[in-house]
């Protein structure tokens, strides 16, 4: 007997999906690795707070382990976490049907809405710069990503948005207070987004996992003015509680009734213990910790605005500021930095463009200040 040929035999690259080679993580990458191999950062790269996960948390977490509550949960989420946030969002928008799930994760959210809204072909709309994890789901959901562009003030021109909507155009996803700029729309401006998705009939989803971090005007969701918008948020970056894998989603009872089929049948559940510790996460006070973002804010605009370009709105919320170094180049900015042990990152991993560099505030006053100086330095040896 012969062997079979291997001839037509796959190769490992061959075993990858297409739709795999869409999803380019190389410019993030690149920056872990550096960071990995780095001694004595000073790390503004970090896109997570630095507060310790508060204490009442933690404990409700433990709790729950020990209570026994370490099966699989309703997909749904556990019925008491679920009531209060509906509890919470009702009494926000009295919106007959406004329905609500838990999720893992705010990005967990965006997979189930994303798959469960785009269709191949359809189009969706972003803004340029923005959350890159939006494209490459889009692209997952086989849809076609329209970017419109916010430069130089991150601010939402919803004429821009109107010339970019064509009859494929399904959603739109927008993010106020953004990652990585910190822009926050005026509310005016938001309402003109929302009722331009509801003409068109687009579905507008609403990532609001900054909501708690405004520091220039209160935050106003696109849902006040459109109630099919579909929120998205979660408890990561508002309770420190990034690793623990805890988000929700409220909108439309037939979008959610969907996307909750789709969990069962691809995250099972939010962790469950997790969602216990959610529920204690929503008695818990963070605003000591939006305040102390703010003073940073504050500290680091004042120490930089004479060196970098600050856009328009950026820094109003959230707890990045997205600057133009002198010349305009972010990843040489960046490259520069390294053997200063400075960590930021460059404006490509979020943009077309590569004019810009994220700093994070989310860090202690000292490695904040440290940070800043060798920010001036290196600006000024442009
Ligand atoms: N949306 C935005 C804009 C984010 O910046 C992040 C986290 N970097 C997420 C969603 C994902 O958050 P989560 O940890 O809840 O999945």
């Amino acid at each position: 007997m012969t062997p079979p040929s291997d001839q037509n035999a796959r190769q490992p690259g061959d075993w990858i999906a297409d739709r795999m080679h869409l999803i380019d993580a190389s410019g993030i990458r690149r920056i872990f690795d550096l960071a990995a191999s780095i001694e004595n950062k000073i790390d503004l790269s970090i896109g997570q707070p630095h507060f310790e996960t508060p204490k009442p948390i933690r404990r409700a977490l433990a709790d729950a382990v020990e209570a026994g509550h370490n099966g699989y949960s309703p997909s749904p989420g556990i019925a008491p976490l679920r009531d209060a946030l509906q509890q919470q969002v009702d009494s926000q928008y009295q919106h007959d049907d406004r329905q609500l799930m838990v999720t893992s994760g705010t990005s967990g959210g965006l997979v189930l809405a994303l798959l469960c809204l785009v269709e191949p072909g359809d189009e969706v709309v972003v803004f340029d710069p923005g959350f890159m994890m939006y494209r490459h789901l889009i692209h997952l959901a086989g849809g076609t990503v329209v970017t419109v562009d916010t430069y130089p003030d991150f601010d939402v021109d919803v004429d821009r948005v109107a010339a970019a909507i064509t009859n494929r155009t399904k959603a739109i996803i927008y993010n106020s207070p953004g990652n990585p700029t910190g822009a926050i729309d005026l509310p005016g401006t938001i309402d003109d987004l929302a009722r331009l998705a509801e003409r068109h009939d687009i579905v507008l989803i609403s990532d609001e996992i900054y909501s708690r971090f405004c520091y220039d005007r209160p935050f106003h969701s696109p849902a006040t003015t459109n109630p099919n918008t579909l929120v998205i948020d979660g408890f990561s970056k508002s309770h420190s509680m990034t690793g623990w894998r805890l988000g929700f989603a409220h909108g439309p009872a037939s979008i959610i009734e969907q996307m909750i089929k789709l969990q069962q049948f691809t995250f099972v559940c939010a962790p469950h213990p997790v969602q216990w510790a959610g529920l204690a996460a929503m008695d818990v006070d963070v605003s000591p910790h939006v305040e102390d973002y703010r003073r940073k804010r504050d500290r680091l605009v004042e120490r930089l605005s004479a060196d970098f370009r600050i856009g328009g709105g950026a820094g109003a919320g959230a707890f990045y500021l997205f600057l133009e170094p002198p010349g305009g180049n972010g990843t040489r900015f960046v490259e520069q930095a390294i053997p200063y042990g400075l960590l930021i990152v460059p404006g490509s991993v979020f943009s077309k463009y590569d004019s810009h560099i994220r700093v994070s505030f989310a860090v202690d006053d000292q490695t904040l200040d440290t940070g800043a100086n060798l920010l001036v330095q290196l600006a000024r040896q442009l």
